[in-house]
Formats: C-alpha cells, structure tokens, sequence
C-alpha cells in the first residue's frame, strides 16, 4: 500500500447493536446463529444472570452468572443498558464489554424481546439497529413450534396466545422481515446489517479521511 491510499485505521467505523426479535417460533434463533456463523465481526452480547447455572452452560460464554448482592450493585452503579426480573431471577446486559467493543469496531447481536428493545433503545439510540421477523402466518408459526419439538402442547398453546401480543408491537422496529424461506429471510438480514455498517455516523474515520482527500 502506497502513501496515497487510505490506510484501514482512517476509515474506522463505530460498532452497532444489532436486535433481533420474533414472536417464538418465527426463526429468531435461526436467523441469529446463521448470521454469527457468517459473520465474524459479530459477536453475541453475554447478558448476566443470577439463576443457577445449568449443565452445559459455560460462564462467560452463555451468561455470566452472578449473586444477587453483586446484580443489585450493578443496578446501584448503572453497569446495566436493561435488566429485568424473569421467572423469580435477575437478567441484565453489562455494558463494559459492549462499550469497550463499540469504540473498537465490533458489533454485537441481542436476541430480546421487545420490552428490552425498548430498554435498550432508549440508553443507546444512536448505535442500535431493531430488526423484527414475522411468521408468514400464524399457522406455520403453530407448525414450527410443534416442528422444533422442544415444547409440549400446553407451552405451545401460551407461545400461540403470546404471539399475538408480540407481533403487536411490529411498529416499534426500524425493519421487519417475514420469514418464509429461511435462506432469504437470512439474506436480507444480512444486507441490512451490511447496509447499516456502512451508514456515515458510525464511519468515524471519514472526516479526517474526507479532509485528507480534499488537500491533496
Ligand atoms: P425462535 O428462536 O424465534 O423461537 P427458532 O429459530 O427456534 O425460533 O425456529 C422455530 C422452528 O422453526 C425451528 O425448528 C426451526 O428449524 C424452524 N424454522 C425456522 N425458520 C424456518 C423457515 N423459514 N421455514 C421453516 N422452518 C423454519
Ligand atoms: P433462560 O434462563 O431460559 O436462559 O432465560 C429466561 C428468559 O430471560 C428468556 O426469556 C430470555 O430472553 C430472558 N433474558 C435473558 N437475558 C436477558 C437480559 O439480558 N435482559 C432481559 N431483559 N431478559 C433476558
């Protein structure tokens, strides 16, 4: 690379908090695990928790788990973008690594639901990216979850009569993409993700690039 060429640190970008969110069944998990495989820039977002840990789960990797004495000083301190009380135990998103990540570049994925997206949204507009994916009826929605076969009829019934109320809140996305297919429905994910990367606020390098550009 010669002098004239702009080096990779001048074009720097801020990273971006990618949400997505379904009603269960519509393939959120799907889309999400496609685009961390496709994508090495993104990485997942490690909530912590103050449930126990159960077998299979690594510290660090699938929550940080945490007592309630060091959850509610985190609270105490604002060391949360959005915490919440589920099922009887704390759940929160830190924000140091998340801070830390953006300034260097990396962005980071969130599967929440939509009262987290609202959480979130309101402590960190500027960098957050809302995507909402939609079942192409409520039929194949009740098809998929009988499908994934993890559920038994009576949670399948709660998740049916939840999604509508789930699917009400569409509007408070920026983009909502039906999943029929799933390969196109990732696509596009994809391209938004491409697309907001390269939006100007988040290409931190560009003025000093566009300066350099307009003296030579
Ligand atoms: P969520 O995370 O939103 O609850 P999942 O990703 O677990 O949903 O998907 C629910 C089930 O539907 C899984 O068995 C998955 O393989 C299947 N699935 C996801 N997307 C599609 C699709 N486009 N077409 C058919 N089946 C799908
Ligand atoms: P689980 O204990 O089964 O892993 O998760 C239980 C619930 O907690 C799920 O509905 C999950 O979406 C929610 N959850 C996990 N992490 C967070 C978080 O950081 N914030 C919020 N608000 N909810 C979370």
């Amino acid at each position: 690379m010669t002098q004239d060429h702009v080096s990779n640190d001048a074009l720097h970008r801020r990273g971006l908090m990618f949400i997505l969110s379904s009603p269960s069944g519509a393939g959120k998990t799907t889309i999400a695990r496609k685009l961390l495989e496709a994508e090495p820039e993104l990485g997942l977002s490690v909530s912590a928790t103050t449930r126990p840990i159960r077998p299979g789960e690594i510290d660090g990797r699938d929550y940080h788990f945490i007592s309630q004495a060091e959850f509610d000083r985190m609270v105490d301190t604002n060391e949360f973008y959005e915490w919440a009380h589920v099922f009887g135990n704390s759940y929160g998103t830190p924000k140091g690594q998340i801070r830390t990540g953006l300034k260097l570049g990396q962005d980071f994925l969130f599967d929440i639901d939509w009262q987290g997206t609202q959480q979130l949204h309101q402590k960190a507009e500027a960098d957050v990216v809302r995507v909402f994916i939609l079942p192409p009826s409520l039929d194949e929605l009740r098809r998929r979850l009988e499908g994934r076969g993890t559920d038994s009829q009576e949670v399948i019934g709660a998740r049916m009569a939840r999604a509508q109320a789930e699917i009400s809140h569409w509007d408070a996305y920026d983009y909502v993409v039906v999943n029929d297919d799933v390969e196109t429905c990732f696509e596009k994910v994809r391209q938004i993700l491409a697309a907001e990367r390269m939006r100007r606020k988040r290409q931190t390098g560009l003025i000093d690039f566009v300066r350099q550009l307009t003296r030579d």
